[in-house]
């Protein structure tokens, strides 16, 4: 873990960035283009869009832009909810393709565990990857009861579980089951979306190192073995996230820090959502 383009291998040996940038609450326009842009120029290879984000067509623009040639890049999209059945999943791969103008997807998550629908979706996104269409499928928003009825019936285990993630929330069980099973998890909103940049035992730890909070966050992730998208659309933050592979947290740190965790969330509950 050396860079931004250091990598964790999926079970399938598809190489996945263990840092990359989140696009959410980004609208279509020039800011996110630029966003995406100045995260591939500063050394980002990996980006996390999904199709509820209304925003794949500007990611793939600045893609484009970027010039890093496609292979080098890792670009992860989910399906919605609502296009969770074997047919709708397919054709809503298709329809994120079209519009990130990309021939493939490196990651393909089914956004969230809505029962009675996953396992057909989840038939779908093992056809695109049995076909090559896909280089790696996943899932998103899976507690371990998901994951065990997900693999009851699948052939293909998911090579990722992106998940709520961050020092109030530290999914410690969920951890080690991935881990287990070499299912890798991925933080989302690993700075919760801001809320704990003002908190004085992380302040406390930044300031021995130098650094912001939000990198000492960013590398706990690292350090648990937990790859991340950090969401910025400022070029100073873009870098600031990405400056974490130049310093290491002591064990008593890690402790401290897995200490503030209250099982908080600040997205839905994957067992209680209605959407
Ligand atoms: P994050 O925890 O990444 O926080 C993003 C917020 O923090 C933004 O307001 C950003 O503002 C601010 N921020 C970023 N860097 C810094 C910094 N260095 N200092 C101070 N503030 C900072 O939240 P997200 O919810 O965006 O999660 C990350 C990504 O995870 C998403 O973008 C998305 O790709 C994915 N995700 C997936 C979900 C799922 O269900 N699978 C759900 C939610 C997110 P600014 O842009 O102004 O810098």
């Amino acid at each position: 873990m050396r860079n931004l383009q250091s990598t964790t291998s999926l079970h399938n040996g598809v190489k996945m960035p263990w840092l990359g940038l989140g696009v959410f609450k980004v609208e279509e326009g020039k800011e996110l283009v630029n966003a995406v842009k100045t995260a591939i120029a500063h050394g980002y290879r990996s980006i996390d869009t999904a199709a509820i984000y209304g925003n794949e067509a500007g990611v793939g623009q600045g893609i484009r832009e970027a010039n890093v040639a496609r292979k080098d890049l890792f670009v992860t999209s989910k399906v919605w909810n609502s296009e969770l059945g074997y047919e709708a999943t397919i054709a809503a791969y298709e329809e994120s393709l079209r519009k990130l103008e990309l021939d493939y997807l490196d990651l393909y998550l089914i956004h969230w565990p809505v029962a009675g629908k996953y396992k057909e979706a989840w038939q779908a996104l093992e056809t695109l990857y049995k076909e090559g269409r896909v280089k790696a499928i996943g899932v998103s928003n899976f507690q371990i009861h998901h994951l065990e009825d997900l693999m009851t019936d699948a052939n293909i285990k998911p090579m990722v579980n992106q998940v709520e993630y961050h020092p109030r929330l530290t999914q410690k069980e969920l951890q080690a089951f991935c881990r287990q099973h070499a299912i890798q998890l991925e933080a989302w909103a690993p700075l919760m979306q801001g809320q704990l940049l003002d908190n004085a035992e992380l302040q406390d730890i930044a300031s021995k190192h130098g650094k912001s909070v939000a990198q000492i966050i960013l590398r706990w992730d690292l350090q648990n073995g937990v790859v991340t998208i950090p969401k910025s659309t400022k070029a100073h933050r873009i870098a600031e996230n990405a400056t974490v592979f130049d310093f290491e947290l002591t064990t008593e740190e890690m402790n401290r820090m897995d200490s503030l965790n209250e099982n908080h969330r600040v997205g839905p509950d994957p067992d209680h959502f209605d959407f």
